[in-house]
C-alpha cells in the first residue's frame, strides 16, 4: 500500500516538471503549430487544435493503466498509470474549466492559491507568439503571483 500510494503521488509531481518541459520544449517548439491556436485563438470553433495534446499525452497515461492491469509482474505501472491520468485530470479542470472557462463552472475562487495559479497561466497567455514565453508550468510558478494575491485579500 505504501508503495501504491508513494507511485502515485511520485507519478503526478513528477508530471508537473514532465508537462513543463512539454510545454516550453515541445508546444513552444516543433509542435507550435498545434498550439498557437491557443494562444490566438479565433474562437469560432469549440474545439482548438491544440485539444490533440489530451490524446497525445492521454496515450501513455493508458498504456501505463493497461500494462499495470494486465501484466503482473509489471502491476507497479498501474500506480505510475493512475498518477499520470490523475494529473491530466487536474490539469485539465485548472487549465480547460477554471481558466479559460469552456464549461462555464468553477467560474470564480476566493482560493489564493488558484487565483495566483489563474494569473500565472494568464501571463503565459499575454504572449501570442512562439518566443519568449513564461509560466509553463500550470501546478507551480513563480512565488511573486501567490504574494500578490495575498496582499489583495
Ligand atoms: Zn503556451
Ligand atoms: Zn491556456
Amino acid at each position: 500500500m505504501f508503495l501504491a500510494i508513494s507511485l502515485v503521488i511520485l507519478a503526478f509531481c513528477s508530471m508537473e516538471g514532465v508537462a513543463w518541459l512539454a510545454h516550453k520544449y515541445l508546444m513552444h517548439g516543433w509542435l507550435w503549430h498545434l498550439h498557437a491556436d491557443h494562444h490566438k485563438k479565433d474562437g469560432s470553433s469549440f474545439f482548438e487544435k491544440n485539444d490533440y495534446f489530451f490524446l497525445i499525452f492521454a496515450l501513455p497515461g493508458i498504456a501505463l493503466l493497461a500494462l499495470g492491469s494486465f501484466v503482473g509482474s509489471l502491476y507497479y505501472l498501474l500506480f505510475i498509470g493512475i498518477g499520470i491520468t490523475a494529473y491530466g485530470f487536474t490539469y485539465f479542470l485548472v487549465h480547460d474549466i477554471f481558466i479559460h472557462q469552456r464549461f462555464k463552472w468553477l467560474r470564480n475562487s476566493n482560493n489564493v492559491y488558484l487565483r495566483a495559479l489563474r494569473r500565472a497561466h494568464k501571463m503565459h497567455h499575454k504572449h501570442l507568439g512562439k518566443e519568449d514565453g513564461e509560466c509553463f508550468g500550470m501546478l507551480l510558478f513563480p512565488a511573486r503571483y501567490l504574494k500578490e494575491e495575498m496582499k489583495r485579500n
